[in-house]
């Protein structure tokens, strides 16, 4: 899968080894989980380091944890959203010991405290950093960076200029891909502090997408009293499915045949009917895969890859990016009342009217249909192509050539670490990234499990290529009779 080639004698390649003695010095962009858990490797290794975290808003939240609802719970039980690997049950007693005496294994927690969480982990790894250790945050975005060949320059909004020494991108995901021209009551994401204020409880409203992002958007809008009706559109009409407790597989299910999307789909519906006739739970066979998805994808053909995209992609994110079961309850309760409604087709077209919006939805089934809202929101998630985003510094990457989209358009090339590859196809040996923008080799790499595992492995790599000065100990002095 990895063409990329070292380039030791490249432009890009040069400019990460250090001389013994000097801290080494990383700048990460962005400060949600992954960028924050960078540092946090980084600065409890009790080395010589200064990192510079650049993000606008408090490290340790991104996206994801920064929600005020404490309606928006996580999607995976608190057993597997330890920040760290090797001490599985780390969040579990940070709870345990901040007001949830009883939260159990199985529990969702709040998203807010998830990022509370972080947060605590980063300032406690400051505090007890050593005394060569640096942390230093800049509460704005970066915009642009270069290198000369020996070094790397990261240009800040605020007009600060940091001699980056090596560079981690962290950005998170892309903003989704626009739904129509701008109109007023049409918000492009549910993440815009306004998308969901100054809004009348008994309006009706569209939320086009059905994936969590959606239920995120439906959850805030019930906390804060909405009374009327609430659309939901997406191609499929489907919602997230509901966790269930289950009995493990003792192993990932066997793939049979040669690769290839068809086969998947094969293997895992005759997985799924045999474990039925078992009495075991279908969500067993999907998260048997989980250790080896992204071994399997790193398999498949281009041809292949894309041939998931089209037509298993939406059936696999149902299926595997799951509701917590008390959110599920919430879900159903609204289907039953009819607040909420969900249609299975496309947003044919969005115009103004006297009243609010009028919606013109061409169904799955064939029929057109109107619907009168007073706020349309685009809740269809990321778009994973950054060739398309509005993030000034990814753009600047991509233009200089600093970086190119994955082989299917998403996230962008990189090798193993993360190291990302330039558009000759070397390896930029000071710019290494984890998250999203790994889609461009990876399947899975946008949930905790995995990106606390990239988290680490990228500061080990970074740790390993300083050289710390040699302690002599004085008995060998005396020993080679020095
Ligand atoms: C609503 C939601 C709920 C989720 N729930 C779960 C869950 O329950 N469990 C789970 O495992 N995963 C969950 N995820 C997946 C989630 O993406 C990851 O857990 C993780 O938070 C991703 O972290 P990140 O740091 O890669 O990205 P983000 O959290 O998006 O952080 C990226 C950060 O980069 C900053 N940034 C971007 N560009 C720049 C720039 N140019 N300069 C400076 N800073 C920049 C942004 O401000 C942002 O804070 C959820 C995701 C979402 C969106």
């Amino acid at each position: 899968m990895d063409a990329a080639t070292n380039g030791e004698n490249g432009r890009r390649g040069r400019g990460v080894a250090l001389e013994a003695s000097k801290p080494l010095r990383v700048t990460i962009i962005g400060g949600g989980f992954s960028g924050t858990m960078v540092a946090i490797h980084l600065l409890r290794q009790n080395r010589s380091v200064q990192v510079d975290i650049v993000e606008p808003r408090l490290p340790g939240r991104g996206l994801a944890y920064s929600t005020s609802y404490g309606e928006h719970l996580l999607n995976v039980p608190a057993i597997r959203m330890s920040a760290f690997g090797s001490e599985p049950l780390h969040f579990l007693h940070w709870l345990q010991a901040h007001g949830m005496p009883s939260a159990d294994p199985g529990l969702f927690a709040p998203r807010r405290l998830y990022g509370a969480y972080i947060q605590d982990v980063l300032e406690t790894t400051v505090r007890s950093a050593g005394p060569n250790s640096r942390l230093r945050h800049h509460l704005t975005p970066a915009t642009r960076i270069t290198f000369d060949g020996l070094s790397a320059t990261v240009y800040l909004q605020n007009g600060e200029r940091l001699e980056a020494g090596n560079v981690v991108l962290a950005p998170g995901n892309p903003a989704s891909r626009t739904l129509a021209e701008c109109l007023p009551g049409y918000f492009p994401s549910p993440w815009q502090p306004d998308a969901l204020s100054q809004l009348a409880p008994e309006k009706d409203v569209l939320l086009v997408g059905a994936g969590l992002t959606a239920v995120d958007a439906f959850l805030a809008l019930l906390s804060q009293g909405h009374t009327g009706q609430i659309h939901i559109l997406s191609r499929r009409g489907k919602l997230p499915q509901v966790h269930a407790p289950y009995r493990p597989l003792p192993g990932p299910i066997p793939i049979s045949g040669k690769l290839s999307a068809r086969a998947l789909l094969r293997s895992i519906r005759s997985a799924v009917r045999t474990a039925q006739s078992k009495s075991v739970d279908w969500r067993a066979v999907l998260d048997s895969l989980r250790p080896v998805t992204n071994d399997i994808w790193q398999q498949l053909a281009p041809e292949e890859q894309q041939r998931i995209f089209r037509h298993l992609k939406t059936w696999w994110d149902i299926h595997r990016h799951r509701m917590a079961p008390e959110i599920g309850i919430k879900v159903n309760e609204a289907l039953a009342r009819r607040q909420l409604i969900v249609h299975a087709g496309r947003l044919q077209q969005l115009r103004a009217t006297e009243s609010g919006l009028q919606a013109d939805l061409h169904l799955r089934k064939g029929s057109q249909f109107s619907l009168n809202v007073e706020r349309v929101i685009n809740c269809t998630g990321p778009d994973s192509n950054y060739r398309g985003t509005e993030n000034v510094f990814i753009h600047c990457l991509l233009d200089e050539g600093y970086a190119v989209p994955g082989a299917t358009g998403r996230g962008l090339r990189t090798a193993g670490n993360g190291v990302v590859v330039d558009i000759e196809g070397r390896k930029v040996d000071w710019l290494l990234t984890l998250g999203p923008p790994r889609f461009g080799d990876l399947f899975e790499t946008t949930a905790v499990p995995e990106l606390r595992k990239q988290a680490e492995a990228i500061a080990n790599h970074l740790l390993s290529i300083t050289r710390e000065p040699i302690e002599v100990m004085p008995e060998l002095f005396i020993a080679a009779g020095i």
